[in-house]
This record gives structure tokens, C-alpha cells and sequence, in this order.
């Protein structure tokens, strides 16, 4: 264990601290520092990850809802003191800091919470031009996932409607203390250089989640409480599955749905 204070992992909170330097830069390294001054660190814990941040040319802030660990880092990081943030990452308004200002996102993430952080995300998109991090592997795959794998899902979609996703590489349990039970990915979102939607954004969520909840049927099946016309439930595209479809096509269908209801 290279932290010399031992800090009790709280289950709860999904506490996994890393324990190996190279590792901890190499994920600080997939910031590509463009287009943002700023980085949020969500769930710094002891601050292994952090301290690579703050050797760059940028202005870090953490976000850290354990009372224990924001008094380690606030201890140990004189310099970064007044920008601990105890708080919930999925509860607090973050433009009580940031102001409307644009920030890169940074963590290795408490796995328990990863898909509502994601989201987070994708809602503050105009603010978040890059993201990158750590999650349990097959989340990040999911994420990073295109149509025709087994994996590809909502938040695959979702995601790579307004980010271009990056799987960078794997982590082994061996390197955490507590080791977690699963392989850990680590991933990178850049945000598309145009990433308004043709389409209605809340209709687009409403038509991946209904394809994907049920995914081994036709979207015929699957969408069937979207009351669409005879006309519209003919086109080729309702005879597909989910896992099928491309963003773009989901973006397409949701079109088309649009206007049929219209
Ligand atoms: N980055 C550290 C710790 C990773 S463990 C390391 O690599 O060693 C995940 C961290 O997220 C823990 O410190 C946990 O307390 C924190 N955390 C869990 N839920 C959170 C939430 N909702 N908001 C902010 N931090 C959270």
C-alpha cells in the first residue's frame, strides 16, 4: 500500500483505491487538456489520481462525498484545499462552482453509481467537453460499444450521440485495495464537434430505452405503445432489433416517429 494513511474502504461507496503510480498517471495522461481550463475529479478518495492533475496546466476541483477522505486530501493538498467539494456528485448543482463554464470530467468512479454519472453527464453536455475515467470493464465497453455487439446498449447510444467514445485500456484487480471482484476499463469520451440532435431529445431517450428494454424482440414489438401508424409500422426498420440499429439510425427512426405522431 503506497498511501501511507490508511483509510477503511467503505463498501457503500464504492471505495477501490488504487495502489500503482503508473497507472494512476496513465489515467491522468488521457486528458487531452483542449478546450477546457478546468477538471472536475469525481471520487478522489485518497487523491492518487489527483496528484498527477495537479501537475498540469489546468485548474483541478474534486468532488468527494466521504467526510474521511475529503479531511485526508484537504491535509495532504494544501494547494488544493479550497477546491474539495464534499458532496454528492449525482445531488449537487454543479454551477454553484463552475458557473456555466466549460470542464472536463476525470475519476476512477465509484462503479456503484456509473451509469447515473454517465448520464450527468450526457444532461451537462454543453459544459463537459471531454471525459475520462475508469469503470468496472464491461461498463466501459458497453459505453464504447457499437451496433451488432452484444454489449451495445442505452447508454452506448445515448453516449455516442454527442460523444465520440474511446476504449483506452484494461486494469486488473490486483492493483486496488480492496481488489474489486471484476477487470476495470478505462475509457474517453470527446465531445462531437457538432452535437446538436436533429431529432427531440427526450423522444430519442424514450424510443432507445423502450427498443433496448425489451432487446430480443422487433422493434415492431418493442415500440408498440407508441401508438404508431399501420404506414409507419411497415417500414423495414420496425422488422430490426435493437442491437441493430446505429446511432444514427436510432436518431432516424425517432424521426420518423415524430412526425408520424404529429
Ligand atoms: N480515485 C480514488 C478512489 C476511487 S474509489 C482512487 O483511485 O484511489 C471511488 C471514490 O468515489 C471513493 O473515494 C468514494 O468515497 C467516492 N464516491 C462514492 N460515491 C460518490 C458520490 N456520489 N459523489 C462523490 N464521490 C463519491
Amino acid at each position: 500500500m503506497s498511501n501511507n494513511h490508511q483509510v477503511k474502504a467503505k463498501k457503500h461507496l464504492g471505495q477501490h483505491f488504487l495502489n500503482d503510480e503508473t497507472i494512476a498517471q496513465k489515467i491522468a495522461d488521457t486528458l487531452s487538456l483542449k478546450n477546457y481550463k478546468t477538471v472536475l475529479e469525481i471520487g478522489p478518495g485518497m487523491g492518487v489520481l489527483t496528484k498527477y492533475l495537479l501537475k498540469k496546466e489546468v485548474t483541478t476541483h474534486v468532488i468527494e462525498i466521504d467526510t474521511e477522505s475529503v479531511e485526508y486530501l484537504k491535509n495532504n493538498y494544501l494547494n488544493l484545499a479550497s477546491r474539495v467539494i464534499e458532496k454528492d456528485f449525482l445531488k449537487y448543482d454543479l454551477n454553484e462552482v463552475f458557473k456555466g463554464e466549460s470542464f472536463a470530467i476525470i475519476g476512477n468512479f465509484p462503479y456503484n453509481i456509473s451509469t447515473q454519472i454517465v448520464f450527468k453527464t450526457i444532461e451537462m453536455r454543453d459544459q463537459i467537453p471531454e471525459f475520462s475515467g475508469m469503470f468496472q470493464k464491461e461498463v466501459a465497453q458497453r459505453i464504447c460499444s457499437k451496433e451488432g455487439s452484444k454489449v451495445y446498449g442505452i447508454l452506448s447510444v445515448l453516449a455516442q450521440a454527442f460523444y465520440d467514445a474511446e476504449y483506452l485500456f484494461t486494469v486488473p484487480p490486483e492493483v486496488f485495495n480492496p481488489p474489486p471482484r471484476v477487470e476495470s476499463g478505462v475509457l474517453r469520451l470527446t465531445r462531437k464537434q457538432d452535437y446538436s440532435l436533429p431529432c427531440n431529445e427526450k423522444m430519442l431517450f424514450k424510443v432507445v430505452k423502450a427498443a433496448f428494454q425489451q432487446r430480443r424482440k422487433t422493434l415492431r414489438n418493442s415500440l408498440k405503445t407508441f401508438n404508431l401508424s399501420d404506414n409507419l409500422r411497415e417500414d423495414v426498420i420496425f422488422g430490426k432489433r435493437p442491437e441493430q440499429l446505429s446511432v444514427e439510425a436510432f436518431i432516424a427512426l425517432t424521426l420518423k416517429i415524430e412526425n408520424d405522431i404529429n
